[in-house]
């Protein structure tokens, strides 16, 4: 029987300094993906963090973080998650906006096994969940530069994932890449990437407030112009030499 954790008081005035409000519902099938989580993640590597405590801060307020990212996007705009894992940070994302489509993509079967039972018992039917590789979807006419946005947390360094991430974008709309305190070099890294993939405007937004101790970072692209049909290059590619 999955154990459900009490949504800790620090979550909820958390939420409120970073500047989304959620009702109580919302909050409440937060507290049950994470018990689910947690409980799978026992015997399926989902996730690193293990404790209950680090788990509210460090998975799911890390994942609301890029919210206000969200607020323009229309009813029904379609988001991408590249690497989702143990569906973070896609999952709290589509139980914080039911009016969103999220496709909810990586390469590992387990993953995604977790991600297809976890929307079925939370009645989460804004979710779609694809095991394949961001190098082969990326090149199916359905998803290829179909996407409002793309986001990513922890699926490499900022050459390589805009490889896998840009071409799943439309023209004028946006990449998100969630990153740690190493941004800079990754971003000094990047400049031919960012070009050959049809990248424009960028931001580099610190996700928390000063007083919080976390050096989450949101790097917020825009998507100019077409990617070319090259990218992503074949498997393994992206990673093994990035742009
Ligand atoms: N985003 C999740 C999180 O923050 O917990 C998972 C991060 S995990 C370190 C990276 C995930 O990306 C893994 O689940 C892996 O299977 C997936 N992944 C890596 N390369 C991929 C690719 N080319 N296509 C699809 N998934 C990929």
């Amino acid at each position: 029987m999955t154990t459900e954790h009490a949504i800790p008081d620090s979550a909820r005035s958390a939420a409120g300094e970073l500047g989304f409000e959620l009702d109580e519902p919302t909050w409440q099938q937060l507290a049950r993906f994470l018990a689910l989580l947690l409980e799978r993640n026992q015997t399926t590597n989902l996730t690193a963090v293990r404790d209950p405590e680090q788990a509210w801060p460090r998975l799911i307020l890390d994942s609301l973080t890029v919210l206000p990212a969200f607020e323009d996007l229309p009813e029904q705009a379609r988001v991408i998650d590249v690497g989702t894992g143990g569906g973070l940070p896609g999952v709290p994302l589509a139980i914080a906006r039911p009016d969103l489509r999220f496709t909810l993509l990586d390469s590992t079967g387990k993953k995604v096994a977790f991600i297809r039972e976890t929307a079925e018992t939370l009645g989460l039917d804004n979710i779609t969940a694809i095991q394949d590789r961001a190098e082969t979807l990326a090149h199916n006419a359905t998803h290829r530069q179909q996407y409002d946005l793309a986001v990513s947390r922890a699926v490499g360094p900022l050459p390589t994932l805009l490889e896998l991430t840009l071409p799943f974008v439309r023209q004028e709309g946006w990449c998100l890449a969630m990153k740690g305190p190493r941004v800079e070099q990754e971003l000094a890294d990047s400049g031919d990437a960012l070009y050959k993939l049809g990248a424009g405007d960028l931001r580099v937004i610190d996700a928390y407030p000063e007083c919080f101790e976390n050096d989450l970072v949101l790097v917020l692209i825009h998507k100019e112009r077409n990617t070319p049909k090259t990218y992503p290059r074949e498997s393994g590619l992206p990673k093994r030499s990035p742009l």
